[in-house]
């Protein structure tokens, strides 16, 4: 019997933490041994966020360094997992009428096999990833998830890989020491309340939420993810938060546990 999947936000935060060992990464780690064996992933993260809504559908999808400027170890990271175009089929099935395109060439982003080569370093369960469509609002996002809920019983884990919090204009890099502004520990204080609280329509509407959000989310792609894994949320589920702290003074390092 293949028991109902919990799901998961994750702050992925600097693409370093892929070949680091810190609090996150280890937090990571026990959140995957914490949860049932998934029999693939289906990943949502913050960097594929383009026009539309695709799912990769490479039955070996190849490492994505989607980052600048950082050193070459970071570079030399091949994240090996396999894809699943059945599942990538699935995912399209389930979201029709819209029409989501089967990508035969994406690769895994850093959002994606940052995360997961802490959770799976065996690379041994298939991933596929779907895209955020930046032409839509979050309602969108989030009606889209729900969609996907049946997906919790066939054993898929759903992991959304973004930030809470994600402001690199104020964000210190190389300061580990620095504390974190005002505005991000107050909306992240909000954002927890309200998920606590089981008000996601109330967060999906964060542009609604006064100055700490406009700060807090001065784009919408890292916390789009967020929205996906609230909208698999079931009645009753039970809601932690395994991983949290803020670099750099405004960047979310919170997860999320859905289940
Ligand atoms: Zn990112």
């Amino acid at each position: 019997m293949v028991s109902l999947m919990p799901t998961l936000f994750l702050g992925h935060g600097n693409p370093m933490n892929a070949i680091q060992s810190n609090r996150y990464t280890e937090g990571w780690r026990s959140l995957a041994l914490s949860v049932p064996r998934p029999r693939a992933v289906l990943a949502i993260s913050a960097h594929w966020y383009v026009p539309e809504t695709a799912v990769s559908g490479d039955s070996s999808p190849e490492t994505i360094h989607d980052f600048y400027g950082f050193p070459r170890e970071l570079y030399e990271v091949d994240w090996p997992a396999p894809g699943s175009p059945e599942l990538a089929e699935r995912v399209r099935q389930q979201l029709l009428p819209l029409n989501v395109r089967f990508d035969k060439e994406r690769g895994f982003d850093h959002g994606t096999w940052s995360v997961l080569c802490h959770m799976f370093p065996d690379a041994d369960i298939p991933v596929v990833q779907l895209s955020i469509d930046q032409t839509k609002g979050p309602e969108f996002h989030y009606e889209t998830a729900r969609l996907l809920q049946p997906l919790r019983d066939e054993g898929i884990l759903v992991v959304g890989s973004g930030n809470l919090v994600h402001n690199l204009r104020a964000y210190a890099w190389g300061d580990d020491h620095v504390q974190p502004f005002d505005w991000a520990v107050r909306f992240e204080s909000e954002a927890k309340a309200l998920i606590l609280a089981g008000r996601d329509r109330e967060l999906a509407e964060y542009r609604n939420m006064g100055e700490a959000a406009r700060l807090s989310v001065p784009s919408p792609d890292h916390f789009l993810p967020l929205l996906y894994v609230l909208g698999l949320r079931r009645p009753g589920d039970e809601v932690s938060f395994p991983v949290e702290g803020i670099e750099g003074g405004s960047l979310s390092m919170l997860a999320v546990r859905i289940g």
